[in-house]
């Protein structure tokens, strides 16, 4: 039989839409943003977890309900041969830490109990500026504690990670608003639907819809159309349970007595459905308002909805790709670790030795940078001088010869010649504390 000659397209290799590589580069930034956020994050007593990327689809079916616009739009859903279930690249962390916290007996444990994660998320949205199909997320969640200083301890921790990173107090927009319970909202949506029956016909399509599956949202509509419609909209403050105004009204209240400023915003619902009560979003003035850095707030009855446990719950996540951009467009200095050492070969001797040596310095804790594939002097001292190095170690034939090293001051141009043998100990002596870093990084450039 005569094969059938395939037709081949051929595709160019690059990163699916609306997806990013962190470029080396790049990557120095991310890891100080990590860095600084878990130093706030720790400080509070949150402990990090990280759950799979991928999840069960069902537990977003749950948690978010099929009607929901990210179950709806959003998912990447796919099955395996040997998984019955449908699978999921996980859009949100919110979820899955409410999946772990009932895996794992978490609600066992002394509450309320708080978690941070780090990490990609998927949702298949149209990828423009701001807005990817895979995006970063740094989250933190107090999970079984309906106390309001708990919605207000997330805000102030978000305010704190924030500051951390360079941002001005008077920059910091924290909007609010509180979207009851269960029991408040089914009286609110029905003001809220007569209010729109009356506007329909000039709300955008995707409102038309909204109206039927799920009417809060149209107050979450981005369309130019809908905007003077959204705003004589009906406030979910008038109509608030007595519990849940009290509540909120509590959160305000420490916000004011920590001096922390916010604005209530009646159309904050956010992008998710299984919030209760307080929801938050955190901006940068003079950003695109519409491009949030930050949004969360209470879910009561999301832990009860996927496993029947009455644990109310409170968190909120940073969207790392839209902060980092907004320090990278400012050109906010960040402090990195730079070598202080350049070690410097020459000769075929040297170079073997150079690698020995690194390995020693590596298990002492010297941080020494190094080009092996380098040969000359001069090209070696072109690098330790872009790397902005103090010192410089020097080896060559003769100083191996003579079981020596030469140490170059980069500053004063001053060179001494030191025992190979105990050159860590030397230069621990001389350069003291500064040069031993915690860990055992060593960079090789
Ligand atoms: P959410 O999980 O929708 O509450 O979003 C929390 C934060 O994640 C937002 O304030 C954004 O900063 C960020 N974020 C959400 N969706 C995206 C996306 N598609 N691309 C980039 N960042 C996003």
């Amino acid at each position: 039989m005569a094969r059938k000659k395939e037709k081949t397209k051929k595709i160019r290799l690059q990163t699916p839409r609306g997806m990013k590589d962190i470029l080396p580069e790049e990557y120095p930034l991310w890891q100080w943003f990590f860095e600084k956020s878990k130093k706030v994050l720790e400080y509070y007593g949150f402990s990090r977890i990280e759950t799979p990327i991928i999840e069960k689809a069902e537990l977003f079916l749950r948690g978010h309900g099929k009607e929901s616009e990210l179950v709806q739009k959003e998912m990447y859903a796919f099955k395996t041969k040997e998984e019955a279930d449908w699978l999921v690249l996980r859009p949100e962390g919110t979820a899955p830490i409410a999946r772990a916290y009932l895996e794992h007996g978490f609600f066992n444990l002394p509450q309320p109990v708080k978690l941070y994660y780090f990490g990609p998320f998927f949702r298949h949205e149209r990828p423009q500026f701001g807005r990817y199909r895979q995006f970063y997320q740094l989250g933190y969640e107090i999970l079984g504690g309906d106390q309001p200083i708990l919605d207000a301890e997330v805000i102030l921790i978000g305010k704190a990670i924030l500051n951390e990173i360079g941002f001005k107090d008077k920059e910091i927009q924290i909007f609010l608003n509180s979207i009851g319970c269960s029991k408040c909202r089914k009286k609110y949506l029905k003001v809220l639907k007569k209010f729109y029956r009356s506007n329909i016909k000039k709300v955008c399509s995707e409102c038309q819809l909204r109206y039927k599956k799920n009417p809060l949202r149209m107050l979450d509509c981005k369309s130019v159309k809908c905007q003077s419609i959204k705003e004589k909209a009906p406030s979910f403050l008038d109509f608030l349970c007595e519990n849940c105004s009290n509540h909120f009204r509590q959160v305000l209240s420490y916000l004011d007595s920590l001096g922390i400023d916010y604005y209530l915003d009646k159309t904050l619902v956010r992008g998710l459905d299984y919030y209760t009560k307080t929801v938050i979003e955190f901006n940068i003035e003079a950003h695109n308002k519409e491009l949030s850095v930050g949004g969360g707030g209470r879910y009561d009855e999301l832990i009860k909805v996927l496993g029947r446990i009455d644990k109310p719950a409170v968190g909120m996540a940073f969207g790392v790709e839209r902060i980092l951009e907004i320090i990278k467009s400012r050109k906010i200095k960040i402090e990195t670790e730079k070598p202080e050492i350049f070690l410097i070969q020459i000769g075929p001797r040297a170079k073997e030795e150079a690698l020995k040596l690194l390995e020693r310095f590596r298990k002492s804790n010297i941080p020494v940078s190094a080009n092996l594939s380098k040969d000359n002097l001069k090209d070696q001292l072109k690098l330790a001088d872009r790397l902005g190095v103090n010192y410089c170690l020097i080896l060559g034939q003769q100083e191996i010869n003579d079981g020596m090293i030469i140490l170059k001051d980069m500053i004063s141009g001053i060179q001494e010649n030191l025992p190979l043998e105990r050159i860590e100990e030397e230069i621990k002596k001389r350069l003291g504390a500064r040069v031993i870093v915690k860990g055992s990084e060593t960079s090789n450039n």
